[in-house]
Protein backbone atom coordinates (compact mmCIF):
# COMPACT_ATOMS: atom_id res chain seq x y z
CA UNK A 1 0.00 0.00 0.00
CA UNK A 2 3.00 2.18 0.63
CA UNK A 3 4.13 1.32 -2.66
CA UNK A 4 0.58 2.41 -4.42
CA UNK A 5 0.87 5.07 -2.46
CA UNK A 6 4.40 7.01 -3.93
CA UNK A 7 2.99 5.58 -7.24
CA UNK A 8 -0.28 7.16 -6.79
CA UNK A 9 1.49 11.02 -5.78
CA UNK A 10 3.55 10.46 -8.71
CA UNK A 11 0.87 9.80 -11.13
CA UNK A 12 -0.96 13.14 -9.64
CA UNK A 13 1.84 14.55 -10.26
CA UNK A 14 1.77 14.00 -13.94
CA UNK A 15 4.24 11.24 -13.96
CA UNK A 16 3.44 8.01 -16.58
CA UNK A 17 3.76 5.28 -13.77
CA UNK A 18 3.16 2.30 -14.25
CA UNK A 19 2.34 -0.02 -11.48
CA UNK A 20 2.95 -3.52 -10.62
CA UNK A 21 1.98 -2.82 -7.10
CA UNK A 22 -1.40 -3.55 -5.88
CA UNK A 23 -2.51 -7.06 -4.96
CA UNK A 24 -6.01 -6.21 -6.22
CA UNK A 25 -7.46 -7.38 -9.66
CA UNK A 26 -7.65 -4.39 -11.88
CA UNK A 27 -10.97 -5.26 -13.30
CA UNK A 28 -14.56 -3.67 -12.22
CA UNK A 29 -16.61 -5.99 -9.68
CA UNK A 30 -19.00 -7.76 -12.45
CA UNK A 31 -21.89 -6.03 -13.45
CA UNK A 32 -24.63 -8.39 -12.12
CA UNK A 33 -22.88 -7.71 -8.37
CA UNK A 34 -23.19 -3.65 -8.94
CA UNK A 35 -27.02 -4.06 -9.87
CA UNK A 36 -27.92 -6.11 -7.11
CA UNK A 37 -25.86 -3.63 -4.88
CA UNK A 38 -27.95 -0.84 -6.36
CA UNK A 39 -31.53 -2.89 -5.69
CA UNK A 40 -30.14 -3.22 -1.88
CA UNK A 41 -29.72 0.40 -1.45
CA UNK A 42 -32.82 1.18 -2.04
CA UNK A 43 -34.60 -1.49 0.78
CA UNK A 44 -34.82 -0.29 3.75
CA UNK A 45 -34.53 -3.07 5.86
CA UNK A 46 -30.59 -2.63 4.50
CA UNK A 47 -30.53 0.82 6.12
CA UNK A 48 -30.64 -1.12 9.78
CA UNK A 49 -28.44 -3.00 11.49
CA UNK A 50 -28.19 -6.55 11.00
CA UNK A 51 -26.96 -10.11 12.58
CA UNK A 52 -23.32 -9.77 13.55
CA UNK A 53 -22.73 -12.91 12.13
CA UNK A 54 -23.79 -12.19 8.82
CA UNK A 55 -26.83 -12.48 7.05
CA UNK A 56 -28.44 -15.65 6.66
CA UNK A 57 -28.48 -15.80 3.00
CA UNK A 58 -24.88 -14.97 2.53
CA UNK A 59 -23.72 -17.44 5.55
CA UNK A 60 -25.65 -20.26 3.49
CA UNK A 61 -24.19 -19.10 0.19
CA UNK A 62 -20.58 -19.29 1.97
CA UNK A 63 -20.38 -22.59 3.73
CA UNK A 64 -22.21 -24.19 0.45
CA UNK A 65 -19.25 -22.49 -1.91
CA UNK A 66 -16.83 -23.89 0.94
CA UNK A 67 -17.93 -27.38 1.23
CA UNK A 68 -18.10 -27.18 -2.77
CA UNK A 69 -14.59 -25.83 -3.24
CA UNK A 70 -12.44 -26.80 -0.22
CA UNK A 71 -14.33 -30.14 -0.19
CA UNK A 72 -14.88 -30.07 3.99
CA UNK A 73 -18.73 -30.22 5.11
CA UNK A 74 -20.04 -26.96 6.51
CA UNK A 75 -23.17 -25.58 7.69
CA UNK A 76 -24.16 -21.63 7.88
CA UNK A 77 -23.49 -21.42 11.78
CA UNK A 78 -19.50 -21.99 11.14
CA UNK A 79 -19.10 -19.13 8.97
CA UNK A 80 -18.58 -15.15 9.87
CA UNK A 81 -19.09 -12.83 7.64
CA UNK A 82 -16.24 -10.02 8.45
CA UNK A 83 -14.68 -7.21 6.70
CA UNK A 84 -12.69 -8.39 4.43
CA UNK A 85 -10.57 -11.12 4.49
CA UNK A 86 -7.84 -9.21 6.40
CA UNK A 87 -10.39 -9.32 9.49
CA UNK A 88 -11.58 -12.66 9.17
CA UNK A 89 -7.14 -13.59 9.90
CA UNK A 90 -7.69 -11.47 13.02
CA UNK A 91 -10.53 -12.60 14.25
CA UNK A 92 -9.19 -16.11 13.81
CA UNK A 93 -5.70 -15.26 15.44
CA UNK A 94 -7.79 -13.17 18.48
CA UNK A 95 -10.13 -16.36 18.83
CA UNK A 96 -7.08 -18.97 19.09
CA UNK A 97 -4.61 -17.13 20.67
CA UNK A 98 -3.45 -16.32 24.40
CA UNK A 99 -0.64 -14.20 24.65
CA UNK A 100 2.37 -15.25 24.22
CA UNK A 101 1.07 -18.13 22.02
CA UNK A 102 3.12 -18.60 18.58
CA UNK A 103 2.30 -18.74 15.07
CA UNK A 104 4.15 -20.46 12.87
CA UNK A 105 4.07 -18.41 9.22
CA UNK A 106 5.84 -19.25 6.38
CA UNK A 107 8.27 -16.60 4.48
CA UNK A 108 8.07 -15.23 2.17
CA UNK A 109 4.15 -14.19 4.10
CA UNK A 110 1.71 -11.41 2.92
CA UNK A 111 2.65 -8.40 5.14
CA UNK A 112 -0.48 -8.17 7.50
CA UNK A 113 0.34 -12.06 9.08
CA UNK A 114 2.69 -11.22 11.57
CA UNK A 115 1.40 -7.63 12.58
CA UNK A 116 -1.80 -9.63 12.67
CA UNK A 117 -0.87 -12.10 14.98
CA UNK A 118 1.21 -9.28 17.13
CA UNK A 119 -2.31 -7.60 17.38
CA UNK A 120 -4.29 -10.59 18.57
CA UNK A 121 -0.99 -10.97 21.42
CA UNK A 122 0.48 -14.10 19.83
CA UNK A 123 4.48 -14.20 18.27
CA UNK A 124 4.83 -14.83 14.78
CA UNK A 125 7.27 -17.01 14.26
CA UNK A 126 8.89 -16.98 10.28
CA UNK A 127 10.43 -20.15 8.52
CA UNK A 128 11.80 -18.86 5.19
CA UNK A 129 11.10 -20.90 2.39
CA UNK A 130 13.75 -20.01 -0.19
CA UNK A 131 13.61 -20.55 -4.31
CA UNK A 132 15.29 -24.18 -3.90
CA UNK A 133 11.70 -25.61 -2.62
CA UNK A 134 9.73 -23.61 -5.14
CA UNK A 135 8.80 -20.97 -1.77
CA UNK A 136 7.70 -24.09 0.07
CA UNK A 137 8.07 -25.08 3.63
CA UNK A 138 9.13 -28.20 4.02
CA UNK A 139 7.70 -30.14 7.68
CA UNK A 140 11.81 -30.29 8.41
CA UNK A 141 11.70 -26.48 8.56
CA UNK A 142 8.14 -26.88 10.24
CA UNK A 143 9.94 -29.41 13.03
CA UNK A 144 12.69 -26.90 14.09
CA UNK A 145 10.28 -24.22 14.57
CA UNK A 146 7.72 -25.70 16.97
CA UNK A 147 8.25 -25.33 20.37
CA UNK A 148 5.75 -26.12 23.17
CA UNK A 149 4.11 -22.80 22.63
CA UNK A 150 3.10 -23.63 19.11
CA UNK A 151 -0.83 -22.56 18.63
CA UNK A 152 -1.18 -22.63 14.47
CA UNK A 153 0.12 -22.27 10.95
CA UNK A 154 -0.92 -19.97 8.62
CA UNK A 155 -0.85 -21.40 5.08
CA UNK A 156 -1.91 -19.62 2.22
CA UNK A 157 -1.34 -21.70 -1.07
CA UNK A 158 -2.21 -20.20 -3.95
CA UNK A 159 0.30 -17.24 -2.18
CA UNK A 160 0.88 -14.09 -2.04
CA UNK A 161 3.34 -12.86 -2.72
CA UNK A 162 5.46 -15.77 -4.46
CA UNK A 163 2.33 -17.36 -6.37
CA UNK A 164 3.52 -20.69 -5.27
CA UNK A 165 1.02 -23.71 -4.96
CA UNK A 166 1.26 -26.72 -2.80
CA UNK A 167 0.90 -30.07 -4.57
CA UNK A 168 -1.84 -32.09 -2.83
CA UNK A 169 0.43 -34.37 -1.70
CA UNK A 170 2.18 -31.86 0.62
CA UNK A 171 -0.79 -30.35 1.71
CA UNK A 172 -1.66 -33.82 3.23
CA UNK A 173 1.63 -34.02 4.20
CA UNK A 174 1.51 -30.63 6.13
CA UNK A 175 -2.36 -31.20 7.24
CA UNK A 176 -1.10 -34.58 8.65
CA UNK A 177 2.02 -32.96 10.85
CA UNK A 178 -0.06 -30.10 12.14
CA UNK A 179 -2.95 -32.93 13.00
CA UNK A 180 -0.47 -34.84 14.76
CA UNK A 181 0.98 -32.09 16.51
CA UNK A 182 -1.89 -30.74 17.68
CA UNK A 183 -1.84 -27.17 16.00
CA UNK A 184 -4.21 -25.39 14.29
CA UNK A 185 -4.09 -24.28 10.78
CA UNK A 186 -5.21 -21.21 9.54
CA UNK A 187 -5.64 -21.57 5.91
CA UNK A 188 -5.40 -18.18 3.46
CA UNK A 189 -8.15 -19.41 0.46
CA UNK A 190 -8.08 -16.26 -0.99
CA UNK A 191 -6.50 -17.00 -4.46
CA UNK A 192 -8.14 -20.43 -4.78
CA UNK A 193 -9.85 -19.50 -8.20
CA UNK A 194 -6.39 -18.23 -9.59
CA UNK A 195 -4.48 -21.97 -10.42
CA UNK A 196 -2.52 -21.90 -13.71
CA UNK A 197 -1.17 -24.72 -15.94
CA UNK A 198 -0.98 -28.42 -13.70
CA UNK A 199 -1.16 -26.67 -10.41
CA UNK A 200 -4.76 -27.72 -8.70
CA UNK A 201 -6.09 -25.88 -5.52
CA UNK A 202 -6.35 -28.11 -2.72
CA UNK A 203 -7.89 -27.36 0.71
CA UNK A 204 -5.29 -28.18 3.86
CA UNK A 205 -8.96 -28.61 5.61
CA UNK A 206 -9.69 -31.05 3.54
CA UNK A 207 -6.67 -33.46 5.17
CA UNK A 208 -7.62 -32.25 8.50
CA UNK A 209 -10.38 -33.33 11.25
CA UNK A 210 -10.52 -30.23 13.15
CA UNK A 211 -8.58 -27.64 14.65
CA UNK A 212 -8.83 -25.43 10.74
CA UNK A 213 -9.96 -22.14 10.49
CA UNK A 214 -10.76 -20.92 6.33
CA UNK A 215 -10.33 -17.44 5.51
CA UNK A 216 -11.95 -16.23 2.40
CA UNK A 217 -13.48 -13.94 0.38
CA UNK A 218 -14.98 -11.33 -2.68
CA UNK A 219 -11.87 -9.09 -3.08
CA UNK A 220 -9.91 -11.49 -5.49
CA UNK A 221 -12.24 -13.99 -7.12
CA UNK A 222 -14.34 -11.25 -7.98
CA UNK A 223 -12.69 -8.02 -8.50
CA UNK A 224 -14.35 -6.72 -5.06
CA UNK A 225 -11.54 -5.09 -3.05
CA UNK A 226 -13.51 -1.97 -1.82
CA UNK A 227 -16.36 -3.81 -0.88
CA UNK A 228 -14.95 -5.35 2.15
CA UNK A 229 -16.66 -8.92 2.55
CA UNK A 230 -14.82 -12.03 3.59
CA UNK A 231 -15.37 -14.90 5.80
CA UNK A 232 -14.01 -16.85 8.03
CA UNK A 233 -15.60 -20.73 8.48
CA UNK A 234 -14.41 -23.04 11.64
CA UNK A 235 -16.08 -25.01 14.22
CA UNK A 236 -18.99 -23.38 15.81
CA UNK A 237 -17.30 -22.33 19.40
CA UNK A 238 -14.30 -20.71 17.26
CA UNK A 239 -16.78 -18.83 15.20
CA UNK A 240 -18.96 -17.92 18.30
CA UNK A 241 -15.81 -16.22 19.72
CA UNK A 242 -14.68 -14.66 17.04
CA UNK A 243 -18.08 -13.59 16.56
CA UNK A 244 -18.60 -12.18 19.45
CA UNK A 245 -15.14 -10.00 19.01
CA UNK A 246 -16.77 -8.89 15.89
CA UNK A 247 -20.01 -7.98 17.57
CA UNK A 248 -18.13 -5.32 20.08
CA UNK A 249 -15.64 -4.15 17.34
CA UNK A 250 -17.15 -3.70 14.29
CA UNK A 251 -21.05 -4.77 14.50
CA UNK A 252 -22.34 -6.20 11.12
CA UNK A 253 -20.36 -5.93 7.45
CA UNK A 254 -21.90 -3.34 5.55
CA UNK A 255 -25.68 -4.91 4.47
CA UNK A 256 -24.94 -3.41 0.61
CA UNK A 257 -21.57 -4.99 0.50
CA UNK A 258 -23.08 -8.35 1.68
CA UNK A 259 -25.81 -8.45 -0.68
CA UNK A 260 -22.93 -7.76 -3.44
CA UNK A 261 -20.94 -10.45 -2.55
CA UNK A 262 -24.28 -13.01 -2.37
CA UNK A 263 -24.80 -11.71 -5.98
CA UNK A 264 -20.86 -12.69 -6.51
CA UNK A 265 -21.23 -16.20 -5.13
CA UNK A 266 -24.63 -17.49 -6.48
CA UNK A 267 -24.63 -15.72 -9.54
CA UNK A 268 -22.87 -16.28 -13.16
CA UNK A 269 -19.63 -17.41 -12.17
CA UNK A 270 -18.27 -16.39 -15.90
CA UNK A 271 -16.18 -13.02 -14.41
CA UNK A 272 -14.03 -15.08 -12.71
CA UNK A 273 -13.34 -17.28 -15.81
CA UNK A 274 -12.52 -14.28 -17.19
CA UNK A 275 -10.09 -12.79 -14.92
CA UNK A 276 -8.43 -16.31 -14.79
CA UNK A 277 -7.39 -16.37 -18.26
CA UNK A 278 -6.58 -12.29 -18.27
CA UNK A 279 -3.94 -13.36 -15.35
CA UNK A 280 -2.74 -16.26 -17.09
CA UNK A 281 -1.78 -14.37 -20.27
CA UNK A 282 -0.28 -11.78 -18.20
CA UNK A 283 1.18 -14.33 -16.13
CA UNK A 284 3.19 -15.93 -19.20
CA UNK A 285 4.02 -12.08 -20.65
CA UNK A 286 5.07 -11.22 -17.23
CA UNK A 287 7.47 -14.47 -16.97
CA UNK A 288 8.95 -14.06 -20.33
CA UNK A 289 10.24 -10.78 -19.78
CA UNK A 290 11.56 -11.38 -16.47
CA UNK A 291 13.40 -14.52 -17.34
CA UNK A 292 15.40 -12.36 -20.48
CA UNK A 293 17.36 -9.95 -17.75
CA UNK A 294 20.44 -11.35 -16.66
CA UNK A 295 21.16 -12.08 -13.24
CA UNK A 296 16.87 -12.20 -12.47
CA UNK A 297 15.75 -15.46 -11.72
CA UNK A 298 11.95 -16.16 -11.85
CA UNK A 299 9.96 -19.26 -11.04
CA UNK A 300 7.12 -19.81 -12.83
CA UNK A 301 4.33 -18.34 -10.86
CA UNK A 302 1.57 -21.30 -10.59
CA UNK A 303 -1.33 -19.36 -9.05
CA UNK A 304 -2.58 -15.85 -7.82
CA UNK A 305 -1.17 -12.94 -9.72
CA UNK A 306 1.82 -11.95 -8.56
CA UNK A 307 5.67 -13.04 -9.63
CA UNK A 308 8.33 -12.59 -7.55
CA UNK A 309 12.08 -12.56 -8.65
CA UNK A 310 15.52 -13.38 -7.33
CA UNK A 311 17.38 -9.95 -7.19
CA UNK A 312 19.86 -10.65 -4.96
CA UNK A 313 22.63 -10.20 -7.90
CA UNK A 314 21.76 -6.38 -8.34
CA UNK A 315 22.52 -5.57 -4.77
CA UNK A 316 26.09 -4.24 -4.42
CA UNK A 317 25.03 -3.19 -8.20
CA UNK A 318 24.72 0.41 -10.23
CA UNK A 319 21.09 0.95 -11.13
CA UNK A 320 20.31 4.25 -12.72
CA UNK A 321 23.05 6.82 -10.92
CA UNK A 322 22.68 4.93 -7.35
CA UNK A 323 24.39 2.02 -5.93
CA UNK A 324 21.97 -0.23 -4.49
CA UNK A 325 22.33 -2.09 -1.47
CA UNK A 326 18.72 -3.85 -0.70
CA UNK A 327 15.94 -4.58 -2.90
CA UNK A 328 14.22 -1.40 -0.95
CA UNK A 329 16.65 0.35 -3.09
CA UNK A 330 16.13 -1.19 -6.17
CA UNK A 331 12.42 -0.66 -6.27
CA UNK A 332 12.91 2.61 -5.21
CA UNK A 333 15.38 3.71 -8.02
CA UNK A 334 12.91 1.58 -10.38
CA UNK A 335 10.31 3.97 -9.49
CA UNK A 336 12.57 7.17 -9.87
CA UNK A 337 14.38 5.73 -12.70
CA UNK A 338 11.62 4.29 -14.59
CA UNK A 339 8.39 5.21 -13.11
CA UNK A 340 7.65 1.33 -12.54
CA UNK A 341 6.23 0.45 -9.26
CA UNK A 342 6.95 -2.80 -7.17
CA UNK A 343 7.32 -4.09 -3.82
CA UNK A 344 10.71 -5.04 -2.78
CA UNK A 345 10.66 -8.60 -1.20
CA UNK A 346 11.40 -6.97 2.68
CA UNK A 347 7.77 -6.32 3.24
CA UNK A 348 7.02 -10.41 2.80
CA UNK A 349 10.21 -10.87 5.08
CA UNK A 350 12.23 -11.80 2.24
CA UNK A 351 14.82 -9.14 1.26
CA UNK A 352 16.94 -10.31 -2.22
CA UNK A 353 13.34 -10.48 -4.21
CA UNK A 354 10.56 -7.85 -5.88
CA UNK A 355 7.52 -8.87 -6.10
CA UNK A 356 5.66 -7.67 -9.59
CA UNK A 357 1.34 -8.07 -9.61
CA UNK A 358 0.45 -8.62 -12.99
CA UNK A 359 -2.98 -7.57 -12.25
CA UNK A 360 -2.46 -4.57 -14.70
CA UNK A 361 -3.53 -4.03 -18.41
CA UNK A 362 -1.90 -5.77 -21.03
CA UNK A 363 -0.86 -2.89 -22.58
CA UNK A 364 0.52 -1.45 -19.27
CA UNK A 365 2.25 -4.86 -18.28
CA UNK A 366 4.09 -4.73 -21.77
CA UNK A 367 5.34 -1.14 -21.69
CA UNK A 368 6.87 -1.30 -17.58
CA UNK A 369 8.84 -4.65 -19.02
CA UNK A 370 9.88 -2.66 -21.83
CA UNK A 371 11.33 0.08 -19.52
CA UNK A 372 12.56 -2.83 -16.66
CA UNK A 373 14.65 -4.83 -19.72
CA UNK A 374 16.00 -1.37 -20.55
CA UNK A 375 17.30 -0.22 -17.30
CA UNK A 376 18.29 -3.72 -15.85
CA UNK A 377 19.53 -5.35 -18.82
CA UNK A 378 18.59 -7.82 -20.71
N1 LIG B 1 -4.89 -12.81 2.36
C1 LIG B 1 -4.02 -12.56 1.38
C2 LIG B 1 -2.95 -13.57 1.12
C3 LIG B 1 -4.09 -11.39 0.63
O1 LIG B 1 -3.22 -11.17 -0.36
C4 LIG B 1 -5.11 -10.45 0.93
C5 LIG B 1 -5.23 -9.13 0.19
N2 LIG B 1 -4.08 -8.58 -0.27
C6 LIG B 1 -6.01 -10.76 1.96
C7 LIG B 1 -5.87 -11.94 2.66
C8 LIG B 1 -7.10 -9.82 2.42
O2 LIG B 1 -8.01 -9.46 1.47
P1 LIG B 1 -9.25 -8.57 1.82
O3 LIG B 1 -9.14 -8.08 3.22
O4 LIG B 1 -9.22 -7.45 0.84
O5 LIG B 1 -10.44 -9.45 1.63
Amino acid sequence: MAVSAKAKALQAAGEDVISFGPGEPDFSSPAHVVKAAAAACRDPQNHRYSATAGQQELREAVAEATTRNSEVEVTPSQVLITNGGKYAVFAACAALLDPGDEVIVPAPYWVSYPWTIHLAGGVAVPVLADQSTGFQVTIDQLEQAVTERTKALIFVSPSNPTGAVYGPEQVRELASWATDRGIWVIADEIYEHFVYDDARFSSIAASMDDRWVIVNGVAKAYAMPGWRVGWMVGPPDVIKAAGGLQSHSTSNVCNVAQKAAWAALTGPQEPVAHMKAAFDRRRRTIYQALSTIDGLECLVPQGAFYAFPNCSEFLGQRVGGRTVSSTIDLAEAILEEIKVAVVPGEAFGAGGFLRFSYALSDDDLARGMERLVDLLGG
